[in-house]
């Protein structure tokens, strides 16, 4: 049975092109999926010049699955993230670390034909995700990348009784709020204008600093020092030494956000005070489910912008997440699709 499906690449100019996939038969172990939604991630942008399919926050309906596929059916509805593919057999997968394996299939590098932006995908059934019953396409959307980045390093490396630092409230920083305030941390958000107070304590942060134009952090009179601290936004201008002033000794720092240039660290500031850098992204399969069910059971959804999955509402939403107007994830759809036309 041949497969055709609607697509939306980037290119070179950085202009949104419609584009065909074409498959002729699924492997015994992929899934046919009729794309319903798509979150817009940052990586997107970074790949809008690439003569690649975008998009790696999928949600749809199976259409059709292969001789060898045991967890989904015909019908179910379901997502995919960043990962695409495991080998299940060296020493990350066998850890529960997946994503981390070296031969793992992922956005951006394998699969460039099919993404998440188009009406058809094709994916093995071992990255796909049933979404729980409680949360609609368009929120779940998000959580397939943003929610388990976030979610991901908490489970690892978080307590319930932290007090948490959050720098940035935005697609990643505003689920980063509400799961480690379900988590039941002590959550402080970081800003850097007044801007986003309120949607911040709404969200869950008890306490709001904005660190626009203050010199020496100290003097953000924070009331408690913190035990980690997850950045997801840029870290590579980040002054970090001045952050560590907000820090308990031994705390972790987990920086999110993804950036081509190097972080600088301050050596000694870091040595002195045993502080912890953690690189983390969704580690494997488990946390994916439990990304979804923790935000189901949790009431956990993101704030969201609808567009239409159309090139014109590709690139409006790329040019509003380019400027930062984005309030907090902009998630594409083929029912608006279809009723723009
Ligand atoms: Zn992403
Ligand atoms: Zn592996």
């Amino acid at each position: 049975m041949a497969y055709e499906g609607i697509t939306f690449r980037g290119s070179r100019s950085g202009q949104i092109h419609e584009s065909r996939f074409l498959r002729q038969n699924l492997k015994p172990d992929e899934v046919a999926i009729k794309v319903t939604h798509s979150g817009i991630c940052g990586t997107d942008l970074h790949f809008i010049h690439a003569d690649m399919v975008l998009g790696h926050e999928g949600i749809g309906i199976v259409q059709e699955i292969g001789e060898n596929c045991k967890a989904l059916r015909i019908g179910d509805r379901v997502g995919w993230g960043y990962t695409y593919w495991s080998c299940g057999r060296c020493s990350a997968c066998l850890t529960g670390h997946e994503s981390y394996c070296p031969t793992a299939g992922k956005y951006g590098a394998h699969h460039l034909d099919q993404g998440s932006f188009g009406n058809l995908a094709i994916k093995s059934e071992q990255w796909v995700f049933k979404i729980p019953d409680g949360i609609e396409s368009k929120y779940a959307a998000p959580l397939l990348c943003a929610g388990a980045t976030v979610f991901s390093p908490m489970i690892e490396f978080l307590k319930p009784t932290d007090r948490v630092g959050i720098i940035g409230v935005g697609g990643l920083g505003h689920l980063a709020i509400q799961f480690a305030a379900k988590m039941g941390c002590d959550v402080i958000a970081l800003s850097s204008t007044e801007l986003k107070r309120e949607d911040a304590i709404n969200l869950g942060a008890r306490e709001f600093y904005a660190t626009d134009g203050v010199a020496d952090y100290f003097t953000l009179n924070v009331t408690k020092p913190l035990d980690s601290l997850i950045i997801t936004t840029g870290s590579e201008n980040l002054d970090l030494a001045n952050y560590y002033k907000l820090l308990k000794p031994v705390a972790t720092v987990i920086p999110l956000t993804i950036s081509f240039e190097p972080m600088l660290l301050p050596t000694i500031p870091t040595i002195a005070n045993g502080i912890k850098i953690v690189g983390t992204t969704p580690s494997g399969i488990l946390i994916m489910i439990q990304t979804l069910e923790f935000a189901e059971r949790n009431n956990i959804r993101p704030i969201i912008q609808e567009f239409p999955m159309t090139e014109a509402g590709i690139m409006e939403a790329m040019e509003k997440l380019r400027s930062g107007e984005i309030r907090y994830r902009a998630v594409l759809s083929w029912q608006l699709a279809s009723e723009s036309t």
